[in-house]
């Protein structure tokens, strides 16, 4: 197994629960893994492909990703072939030969063939190793992508009594797990559950402003990284996705309201490097296999954890340091609340509104993020500081915000509680308003009781009691804001409020620190690492291919950090394997070797290579 890894893949090491599946599956024995996004799921299923005799069947819900996965494999010399809808009928004829013909290892299947009528029948007669199921949780009801199509699965089991199956997928939940077992009649699986954690991800929540703008600034700081944008709305993807072109970035659209073709043109030259920004709707997401997205920013509060958890998934799937950044603002409570209090179901409606209130939640507690997250999905997260969100890595002072709040719900009480956000907020600062006037309210006790804060002030504390559940807003239309049982409680002085002072500064230089704890074993060269970032760049457009598909960022780090010239050395850099070092090698020490040169004429005359490759990295 572990020569195969090396061999084939380039890698040194297994990842956790790796060794276990494939030992397991090479025994026969099914198996049933919840591993997070970039885990690693698909070496459990490609090792066993290449050791076991006959062919591993894979199903996978989506025709895009499977092409990005064959060329993945064939670039590691593994002989894989897909069978979907988007191949001609030559094309299907010449697949099924090759795998009746036993010259497949790997053969991947949408799940519509499954549900057609007798497929399993022609599959019949000739060995297959293994099926590996991935994206599982589309077999469930109770999951948030269920697929009829899938349920066609259920019958593999038995038709196939002596293969083993092996079901793969990133989200699930205790009772999801359980109905996958099920209905794919699993035969007593090996199970794993490994940790929801993402070490490399750095999880960050900002006060929503000017949001295009704070963007745009986060998008300065960070010139050459590839990312999402999250918009809720189909304009304000339109939107942004405008602003950014104008401002000169390289960054392209993706919504449902888009024509197909243009979507997945779009979806490509992300995948390929060839635009850096993507500004989407949730719609994009599941097709996307890139493993080098750096930053994933909401600039919309999601709907709930699980879609959070999801969304962030997609990016640093390489292990490097990657940013999730969630823009929060007290708007995206109320346009979200608006949504659910339409629902006519009424346990529907209550359990959108309790996953929502959980997202703010985050948003909005003084508890580190990843802490957060991981209770979500019933996992405790042991360290006290997890060095890599912003409440841990700010140590954010805790203030007392008890008399603002008190002042702030009098006026609400003195009003009667019929009143939006504004109004209150313009009784409190003293504002002399016609309004005001008409009602009367410039008599009231609390009037201008807050003008020696400014409104951004006491708007912050609005959001900041919303989301405590301190008060609430009511009505869709004109909300008004009330308080609520435990905001009586404030306001009768028996208990306090507290929240967090947040730095309103950028994350720039905490991504840095991280990017140097993982560059802490050796100066890696940026330039260097630029210059092999292109060159991958020339080589994918030559073939078609997305650019991770020929190395991974990590591995051109490595080969930044260690300089490899010779194929040996090349050979020991993560990520490269026999059939790459044949491939690519020669290109890629050909590159480091003329970097060297030029820099080793530039350095002996001013500083050495190391130092100068630390001061790039700051610029
Ligand atoms: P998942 O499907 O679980 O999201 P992938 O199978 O796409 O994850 O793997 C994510 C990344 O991790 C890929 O770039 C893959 O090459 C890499 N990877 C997988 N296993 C290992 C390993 N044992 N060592 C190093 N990198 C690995
Ligand atoms: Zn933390």
């Amino acid at each position: 197994m572990l020569a195969t890894l090396k061999e084939v893949f380039g890698f040194q090491e297994f990842r956790p629960n790796q060794e276990a599946i494939v030992s397991r599956i090479l025994a026969k024995r099914d198996v049933f893994a919840v591993m997070p996004t970039g885990g690693g799921k698909s070496l459990c299923y490609q090792l066993p492909a290449i050791l076991l005799p006959g062919a591993t069947v894979v199903i996978s819900p989506l025709i895009s990703l499977m092409k990005d996965q064959v060329d993945g494999a064939r670039e590691n010399g593994i002989s894989a072939a897909f069978l979907n809808s988007s191949l001609e009928s030559g094309e299907k004829a010449s697949v099924y030969r090759a795998f009746r013909e036993g010259r497949l290892d790997l053969l991947y299947i949408a799940p519509e063939r499954f549900a057609i009528p007798g497929f399993l029948d022609t599959l019949k007669g000739v060995p297959i190793s293994l099926f590996a199921v991935d994206e599982a949780h589309c077999i469930s009801e109770w999951g948030h992508d269920f697929r009829p199509d899938y349920l066609s699965l259920s019958g593999v089991t038995r038709a196939f009594p002596d293969v083993p199956v092996a079901a793969f997928t990133a989200t699930a939940t205790l009772k999801v797990q359980e109905d996958i077992i099920r209905r794919l009649e699993l035969r007593s699986p090996y199970k794993v559950r490994a940790s929801f954690n993402r070490p490399n991800l750095i999880y960050r929540v900002h006060r929503k402003e000017k949001v295009e703008r704070q963007i745009l600034r986060y998008l300065e700081k960070h010139p050459r990284d590839p990312g999402i944008i999250y918009r809720t709305t189909r304009e304000s993807v339109e939107n942004l996705a405008g602003i950014l072109v104008d401002r000169g970035f390289r960054a392209l659209p993706y919504h449902a309201g888009m024509e197909a073709a243009e979507r997945q043109r779009n979806q490509e030259a992300f995948n390929r490097d060839e635009t850096r920004i993507i500004v989407a709707t949730i719609a994009f997401g599941m097709g996307i296999d890139k493993s080098n997205v750096r930053f994933v920013i909401h600039a919309d509060l999601p709907k709930n954890i699980e879609s959070y958890y999801q969304e962030t998934g997609r990016a640093g799937r390489d292990g490097e340091p990657a940013d999730c950044l969630l823009f929060f603002g007290r708007g995206d409570y109320s346009r979200i609340r608006y949504f659910i209090d339409k629902m006519e179901d009424d346990t529907e409606r209550a359990v959108a509104m309790e996953k929502l209130n959980r997202m703010v939640g985050y948003a909005s507690h003084h508890v580190c993020r990843r802490r957060q997250l991981l209770g979500y999905f019933q996992e405790s997260y042991p360290e006290d500081n997890c060095r890599a969100c912003d409440v841990c890595l700010h140590g954010t002072k805790t203030v007392d915000l008890t008399t603002d709040a008190q002042i702030l719900m009098s006026a609400m009480a003195r009003t009667g509680q019929r009143f939006g956000i504004r109004h209150i907020v313009e009784i409190v600062t003293g504002a002399d308003t016609q309004r005001i006037r008409r009602m009367g309210h410039n008599e009231i006790k609390t009037y201008g009781a807050g003008s020696h804060k400014d409104r951004r002030h006491w708007h912050l504390l609005v959001d900041e009691l919303l989301a405590q559940g301190l008060i609430e807003q009511e009505g869709a239309r004109y909300p008004v804001i009330k308080i609520t049982e435990q905001g009586l409680q404030v306001l009768r002085g028996k208990q306090g409020v507290h929240g967090i002072k947040r730095e309103e500064k950028q994350p720039s230089t905490e991504r840095a620190q991280a990017l140097k704890r993982a560059e802490e074993t050796g100066a890696c060269d940026l330039l260097l690492f630029e210059r092999l970032r292109g060159l991958r760049k020339d080589l994918a457009q030559k073939q078609g291919v997305p650019p991770y598909i020929i190395f991974s960022d990590r591995t051109l780090r490595e080969m930044a950090c260690r300089f490899p010239v010779t194929p040996e050395e090349m050979r020991r850099i993560h990520g490269v394997g026999d059939r790459k070092l044949d491939r690519y090698g020669k290109r890629f020490t050909g590159e480091i070797a003329a970097h060297l040169g030029e820099e080793g004429r530039d350095a002996e005359k001013t500083r050495p290579a190391a130092t100068r490759s630390r001061r790039t990295k700051q610029t």
